[in-house]
């Protein structure tokens, strides 16, 4: 599943490309009415935990979530013929930005969108994200530090490899007490920080060293002692941890 640092990374680029102008939109595969779409000017676009927005100038916003399948294609020049499956299509003279089965796709008003982000936690990618809030929600959740971050009404954005690698990084045993609140903020400080890391590189980068690698996600042994890395199903997701390093 797309976690938050692609939707941050998806919004920038949509936000270069479609910013400022108009858009022509339409569901080429007709389970979308895109017709109040068609022909608005795009504000903005940006993300929320794992969500997309795209606000227009009439006060409209679409809301997209990927979900576990869905996926943004980006076409140069608006012209491109759509792959099959395309729920919405937004483009402009230059480019055309092709939505895949997505499992959200709707308008919202802004009282929608109020309601959506009310129901999710601070972001760790957002500039306006409050640290405070972040940790005061974490020690609220009255779960396991490993169940606590999954959760987007607790912090909105991170998923199962984010969870794996960040708790590994702060020796954090996914089952284990949500940390006091130093550790908290550490936990949160470097969430952002790996995952602006992330948006930037288009993936999860848990070792600034070795972007491509990581420490115990979907491994067989720990990247970094060697030990058989354990899994466990944790909040409906195979959680993978060191037993050597993590308590
Ligand atoms: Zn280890």
């Amino acid at each position: 599943m797309p976690e938050g640092h692609l939707l941050h990374r998806y919004a920038r680029d949509l936000h270069a490309d479609l910013a400022g102008g108009r858009v022509a939109a339409s569901s080429p595969q007709g389970r979308f009415d895109a017709g109040p779409v068609d022909g608005r000017a795009v504000v903005a676009a940006e993300a929320y935990g794992k969500h997309l927005l795209v606000r227009l100038d009439d006060g409209a916003t679409v809301h997209v979530h990927l979900g576990m399948r869905g996926v943004l294609l980006r076409h140069e020049g608006p012209g491109a013929p759509p792959r099959g499956g395309v729920r919405l299509r937004l483009a402009t003279a230059d480019v055309a930005w092709d939505l895949i089965a997505p499992t959200t796709c709707e308008l919202l008003d802004d009282g929608g969108v109020a309601r959506l982000v009310g129901r999710l936690g601070p972001d760790p990618l957002r500039d306006d994200a409050d640290e405070e809030e972040a940790v005061r929600r974490l020690h609220a959740a009255g779960a396991p530090v490993g169940v606590a971050v999954l959760d987007q009404a607790v912090w909105a954005g991170l998923g199962n490899a984010w969870r794996a690698e960040l708790l590994f990084l702060r020796r954090l045993l996914p089952t284990a007490a949500v940390p006091d609140e130093d550790g908290a903020r550490e936990l949160w400080r470097l969430s952002r920080r790996l995952m602006l890391l992330g948006r930037d590189a288009g993936q999860v980068v848990s070792d600034p060293d070795a972007p491509d690698e990581r420490w115990v996600y979907k491994r067989v042994t720990c990247r970094s002692c060697g030990a058989e890395v354990r899994t466990a199903q944790l909040a409906g997701r195979t959680a993978h941890w060191c037993p050597a390093e993590q308590s």
